[in-house]
């Protein structure tokens, strides 16, 4: 089965994501956490996509798909896979389809209007440790510290308010045009995602069990 999310930030796509890898056993894969890790370990990837990244702007589409390529290639993707955050643009969408062998299944569209996308990221706070995420509807039990793990909890600088405002009107611009991708496919599912997050999932299993 394979999946791709697609969603404003803050609509829960991580989330969703973690939930449905878990309960279909098939890899979460988040190009945003891919990058940010390459960051972290300062990697030859890392070193290529910095510069975006600390702009809060997208990485280029090739290098994005390439990356996205040889993850898919992986043999843990050989039963299916969730894609979160991938793709973001037209050229993504068609790259991806051009991919010999490969059908997506399910796009599942996690619809929030602007306004709560900014409560939730200036909220969002992730385990550094286990990559949970915390945020205004499940908030951690200790303030700063992972309910599951212990680890330390915190805020993506791209989550800082400076960056939301652009990083929404990008998303905008440039997804619009995927969500018609899919939708003339017929494979474009939308959920509300303004609800909690079972609910929010439990839409979304019920598309993946049709
Ligand atoms: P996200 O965690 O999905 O919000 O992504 C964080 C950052 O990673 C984005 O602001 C981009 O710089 C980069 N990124 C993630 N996914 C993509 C993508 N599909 N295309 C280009 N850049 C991406």
């Amino acid at each position: 089965m394979n999946v791709v999310l697609i969603g404003a930030q803050g609509s829960g796509k991580g989330t969703i994501g973690q939930l449905i890898s878990k309960e279909f056993e098939i890899p979460h894969i988040s190009t945003g956490d891919i990058f940010r890790s390459a960051l972290k370990n300062q990697s030859v990837l890392g070193k290529k996509i910095k510069q975006y990244m600390d702009k809060a702007v997208l990485v280029p589409d090739e290098l994005t798909f390439e990356v996205v390529k040889e993850r898919l290639s992986m043999v843990d993707c050989f039963k299916g896979f969730v894609l979160d955050g991938f793709p973001r643009t037209l050229n993504q969408a068609k790259a991806l389809d051009s991919v010999n062998g490969l059908s997506i299944d399910f796009v599942i569209e996690l619809l929030i209007p602007d306004v709560i996308s900014v409560e939730r990221l200036s909220a969002r706070r992730i385990c550094s440790k286990c990559n949970v995420i915390y945020g205004l509807g499940n908030l951690s039990k200790k303030l700063g510290v992972c309910d599951s793990c212990d680890g330390k909890l915190f805020q993506r600088d791209d989550d800082k308010s400076t960056f939301i405002e652009s990083r929404l009107k990008e998303y905008h611009k440039l997804t619009t045009p995927v969500l018609s991708f899919y939708k003339k496919k017929g494979f474009l599912y939308s959920v509300d995602a303004t609800k909690s997050i079972s609910e929010v999932y439990s839409s979304v299993s019920k598309v993946l069990k049709r």
